[in-house]
């Protein structure tokens, strides 16, 4: 029950007025006038007081409550401190539940401002990488229109241009697409046991002919063993595919592109090693980040959506692992990822 500051003066007015006054009839000579007056008198001067000395009361919780508020909006104020055990006073369990209610609030208004930040960003990314293959297709046709179209050489050639910047295109609204449908949910893991060496064999046969025009070596290590793990087999295939074309995409010619694997008691790691260019070590931490590039210019002119890394980050998060990289410039990358190996195998 809460009382306001009036109801409790006027009770322990009373309540003082009273004892006053019985005090005062055990004197033999006092008059019932005199008792009324000193009754009266009391009763005043403590409602007084008592009204004073708990409006001040109020008023000085309620300055903390202000001077806590202005610390949450400023940051100073990251926890509430948490009543001392047996700590009656109510005034002061109020005033830490609306700071530790206001704190809430503002880590959630601080949360909400960073995901509209980032969709910002997001969405300004996504405009201009879209806006690069429709610009460059919609230069190439309207050259033709304006004439080229006569010369048979120069339109082969522009209508090959015009058709690798639309393929450039579907291959970033398929990554899009699938980044989405991973954030709504829509992609679910389908975990199962299957052999991983498989899989990786069928990712560097699909990737042979993107190799060899680079004249880049592909190794498989240990082709003929058998490594079962649990998870979702069609998913852990694009992983792969994404590692190995950017190990192709990122090494020079003559190089060499290798997966091999680590077996540990309960998780095997996969490992995708390249002899390429490297990534220097302040990108590391940002490279998962999607529209993350190292040369911006380099990776479109590979056909790089941007977006290949934040794939392999959402997936392997769905199987509740992560990629580690170790990169040397110069001397290649390995990029690497740990599955549960299955039970009895
Ligand atoms: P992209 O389509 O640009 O390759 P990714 O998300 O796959 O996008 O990779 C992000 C960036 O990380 C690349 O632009 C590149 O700079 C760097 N990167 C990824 N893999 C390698 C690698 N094996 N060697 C060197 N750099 C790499």
């Amino acid at each position: 029950m809460v009382y306001s500051a009036r109801s409790m003066a006027l009770l322990l007015a009373v309540f003082i007025a009273l004892v006053t006054v019985l005090f005062l009839s055990l004197v033999e000579s006092v008059t019932f006038d005199a008792l009324l007056v000193a009754g009266l008198i009391s009763f005043s001067v403590s409602y007084l007081l008592v009204y004073v000395v708990l409006e001040f009361m109020v008023f000085r919780e309620i300055n903390k409550i202000h001077k806590m508020l202005a610390k949450v909006r400023k940051k100073e104020l990251t926890q509430v401190a948490g009543q001392k055990p047996g700590a009656l006073n109510p005034l002061r369990s109020i005033n830490e539940e609306i700071t530790a209610f206001a704190l809430l609030k503002q880590k959630e208004i601080d949360e909400l401002k960073k995901l509209e930040q980032f969709r910002k960003e997001f969405i300004a990314n996504v405009s201009h990488e879209l806006k690069t293959p429709i610009f460059a297709a919609q230069g190439f046709i309207h050259t033709l229109l304006d004439g080229a179209m006569n010369d048979k050489q120069v339109r082969d050639k522009f209508l090959k241009k015009a058709a690798r910047s639309m393929d450039g295109l579907d291959m970033l609204v398929q990554d899009l697409l699938t980044l989405s449908q991973m954030e709504t949910g829509d992609i679910k893991m389908k975990l199962d046991y299957f052999d991983l060496v498989p899989v990786c064999s069928d990712v560097l046969d699909q990737l042979e002919g993107k190799a060899r025009k680079k004249d880049i070596r592909m190794r498989l290590a240990d082709p003929h063993q058998k490594l079962s793990v649990y998870a979702d087999a069609h998913r852990i295939s694009q992983v792969v595919t994404n590692l190995v074309s950017n190990a192709i995409n990122y090494t020079p010619e003559g190089g060499e592109v290798s997966i091999s694997f680590d077996i540990g008691k309960k998780n095997i790691t996969t490992l995708v090693s390249d002899t390429g260019e490297g990534i220097p070590p302040e990108h590391l931490p940002r490279i998962f980040e999607r529209f993350y590039r190292v040369d911006k210019s380099r990776s479109r002119e590979k056909g790089g959506t941007g977006l290949g890394l934040a794939i392999v980050k959402h997936i392997l998060e769905g199987h509740n692992t992560r990629a580690d990289v170790e990169s040397t410039v110069g001397k290649g990358s390995v990029f690497s990822f740990k599955l549960p190996r299955s039970k009895g195998d």
